[in-house]
């Protein structure tokens, strides 16, 4: 039998940040263990899979990603419509990425579910040199904001699981 007769229960959940900030290979390691060396803007809406044990039950994890949001504005309803949770994402390298999350959580605000689990994510953790934003920064605004935090690698496999099973976990205690 398929996954699909046996799971319990299916969530979605969305990537959302600036373009270029890692959205895409975050998700490809979480789910394939890939990393992508070069930046290939994403044309619309792609989604992938993984499927998640807690305890005796059965999670199907549907993530979107769009890097292409500010492009097709038309697609922001649907992309939104019955997400679960999100990984808001920002790179760490960037400071204009972290301005930018204002605008992204008025618009979570706007299209997202009242419930919806909201994780912050600092990417490319790695990068120590070309630091913009320091860890105080986010873990400040995520405070304010009542969200979880997490500086994450999706170069070096670093807080990638933690970061996504964090927001899966939420998303089953709230079901
Ligand atoms: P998206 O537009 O938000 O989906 O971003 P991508 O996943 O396409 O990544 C944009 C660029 O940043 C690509 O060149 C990636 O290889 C690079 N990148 C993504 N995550 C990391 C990371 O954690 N560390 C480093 N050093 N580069 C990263």
């Amino acid at each position: 039998g398929s996954f699909d007769e046996e799971c319990d229960y299916l969530f979605k959940a969305v990537l959302i940040g600036d373009s270029a900030v890692g959205k895409s290979n975050l998700l490809s390691r979480f789910a394939r263990d890939e990393f992508c060396l070069e930046s290939k803007p994403t044309i619309g809406v792609e989604f992938a899979y993984r499927n998640i044990r807690i305890g005796d039950k059965l999670i199907k994890a549907q993530i979107w990603d769009t890097a292409g949001q500010e492009r097709f504005r038309a697609i922001t309803s649907s992309y939104y419509r019955g997400a679960m949770g999100a990984l808001l994402v920002y790179d760490t390298t960037r400071r204009s990425t972290f301005e930018s999350l204002r605008k992204w959580l008025r618009e979570l605000r706007e299209f997202g579910s009242r419930e919806m689990v909201v994780v912050l994510v600092g990417n490319k953790s790695d990068l120590t040199h070309s630091r913009e934003v320091s860890l105080e920064d986010g873990q400040s605004l995520a405070q304010l904001e009542d969200l979880s935090f997490m500086e994450t690698s999706a170069k070096e496999n670093v807080n990638v699981e933690d970061a996504f099973l964090q927001m899966i976990n939420k998303i089953y205690d709230l079901t």
